[in-house]
């Protein structure tokens, strides 16, 4: 899901940032929900599973949680950028506020860890459907690669 689709069903970006993981887990439950919304929001019709799994989502994403994560590049914190348009709450990409690194500048290659921007890194298709992000010095794992 994206974290508008979230939004929708849940409005978990309306209010203050999250602190941490457990403020993301203790605001995605059937309890919590129930005593936000009036009968008939779609907050309603999610179940306890549901909920989880979209905490899931946003505690990875780090989607409106106040402390970012670890900057791939530097020893800064990422966080989502966020700006309001008609009264809605939008979010855009993760961003380092310490070097500037946005999510399509790159990230560590999957093998060694040494950070490859975007328009350098390598890799072939894997047989799940993703994609090997490696940096020049380190060889594919699949036949075809570059
Ligand atoms: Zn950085
Ligand atoms: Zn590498």
């Amino acid at each position: 899901m994206t974290s508008e689709q979230i939004n929708d069903a849940t409005a978990y970006a309306e209010g203050s940032l999250f602190d941490d993981a457990d403020d993301v887990r203790g605001y995605f439950t059937v309890a919590n929900m129930a005593a936000m919304f009036e009968p008939g929001d779609p907050g309603l019709a999610l179940t306890e599973a549901q909920l989880a799994s979209m905490a899931d989502e946003v505690i990875e994403n780090r989607w409106h949680m106040a402390k970012g994560a670890d900057c791939p590049r530097c020893e800064g914190t990422v966080s989502q950028q966020t700006w309001t348009s008609g009264g809605r709450t939008i979010h855009g990409g993760m961003e380092c506020e310490a070097c500037d690194w946005t999510e399509t500048d790159g990230r560590p290659c999957d093998k060694c860890g040494v950070y490859v921007p975007a328009d350098e890194y390598t890799g072939a298709d894997r047989p799940d459907g993703t994609t090997e992000y490696l940096c020049p010095d380190c060889p594919t794992d699949y036949p075809g690669g570059e």
